[in-house]
């Protein structure tokens, strides 16, 4: 969250002018870029506890996401998040059963974190495999369908009274001592006294102040690709692994509907 100005950033008679020109601007306490999973989430919490929030986002729901495991620990804070800030609807996402009743049918039990070595032009070897099982006492976790997990809470955050915006691209975000100006690629304007950027890897925030590392710190040579895929065969089915060398039957996990 950020409501503070830099140094060159112009003063507040100066964007007040400049959206005045634009047209009118419509003020909020927060403003969020980005209606994923975290922006709206993040807009329902604010507006249950009475913040007047704008949720705005380049693109429209249903829309593809990447991002579908969740883990023991996500799944604790989820719930320390529904009930801190009563937002119950965070808590259709702490099992699997709760969120198939609640958010959609196409989401998957999430019971195990695979990796296996890949080296060009040759066959994986399942000695080379390695399998997370995630313990069922500690987790019902999902595999979620983004698609429906995201319109859910994008239309949660909507219940709680934020103001939305789809296919509303931020595209210049002027600071000063009082907050910040945010103008989208319509000519719309927002004043808000704090931003949260959500917007995932392409933030504006971080473009604007400048905030990657460059040279970035980590170098690798690795590459990810993702999409979904319908109808392929489980891995177990194709990898040849020896009986010897399998879990038991009653542990392996069941296919997820789609996988990154
Ligand atoms: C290959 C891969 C696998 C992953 N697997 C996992 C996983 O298994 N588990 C996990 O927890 N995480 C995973 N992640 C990370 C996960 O995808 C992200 O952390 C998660 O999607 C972030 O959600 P979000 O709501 O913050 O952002 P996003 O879902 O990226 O949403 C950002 C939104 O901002 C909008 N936006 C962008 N720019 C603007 C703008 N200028 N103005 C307005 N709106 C804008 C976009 O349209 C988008 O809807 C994975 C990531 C990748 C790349």
């Amino acid at each position: 969250m950020t409501g503070k100005a830099e140094t060159q950033m112009p003063t507040k008679a100066d964007t007040q002018k400049t959206a005045s020109k634009a047209g009118e601007w419509t003020e909020c306490d927060v403003i969020i870029l980005g209606a994923g999973i975290g922006g709206s989430i993040t807009g329902a919490i604010l507006a249950r506890q009475g913040a007047k929030v704008v949720l705005v986002d380049a693109g429209q729901h249903p829309r593809f996401a990447v991002g579908e495991s969740q883990n023991p620990q996500l799944v604790e804070w989820l719930h320390i998040l529904a009930v801190r800030y009563d937002v119950p609807e965070i808590k259709h996402l702490l099992d699997i059963k709760a969120v198939t009743k609640y958010i959609g049918a196409h989401h998957g039990r999430k019971q195990s974190f695979g990796f296996v070595r890949h080296v060009p032009d040759r066959e994986p070897d399942p000695r080379e495999a390695t399998m997370f099982v995630i313990p069922k006492m500690l987790t019902e976790a999902s595999h979620m369908f983004r698609q429906d997990t995201d319109t859910y809470y994008f239309n949660v955050a909507a219940k709680y009274g934020c103001t939305l915006r789809q296919n509303w691209r931020a595209t210049d975000l002027d600071f000063d001592d009082d907050g910040v100006t945010v103008t989208g690629q319509s000519g719309e304007v927002f004043r808000a006294k704090y931003l949260i950027d959500a917007s995932g890897f392409r933030s504006p925030l971080a473009q604007k102040f400048d905030l990657r590392e460059k040279p970035a710190r980590i170098k690798h040579h690795a590459r990810s690709m993702f999409t979904h895929y319908v109808g392929i065969k489980p891995y177990d089915d194709v990898c040849n692994y020896p009986d010897a060398l399998r879990p038991p039957a009653e542990s392996r996990s069941t296919a997820a509907p789609c996988t990154t």
